[in-house]
């Protein structure tokens, strides 16, 4: 899924305590994102910041092999286990998806 290459950047802008999110995108930065300030602002814009890096991490977790445990995939009647494979891979589906 393309989306505008980064590092995306957390950082606060001006005066004011709402950290705006901005994408370096090499030759220009454009704002994405704003937060209001409150005790999860900085948190909230990191958490957005680290987004294209948690992508690539979900979508390697997500080619792991399963926990043994968790019958590689299956679970005892044939429910989809819950391990971090399964994880990863509904984190990406969800980041990735048409809408
Ligand atoms: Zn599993």
């Amino acid at each position: 899924m393309p989306h505008t290459k980064g590092d995306w950047i957390a950082e606060p802008i001006g005066n004011c305590d709402m950290p705006f999110y901005s994408i370096n995108t090499g030759d220009c930065t454009k704002d994405i994102a704003d937060v209001n300030a409150g005790p999860y602002a900085t948190t909230n814009a990191c958490l957005i910041a680290a987004a294209p890096t948690l992508l690539i991490a979900c979508k390697q977790g997500a080619m792991s092999s399963h926990h043994l445990s968790c019958s590689h995939g299956k679970k005892g009647s044939g429910n989809i286990c819950d391990c971090h494979v399964k994880q990863c891979a509904d984190a990406y589906f969800e980041a990735t998806k048409q809408i």
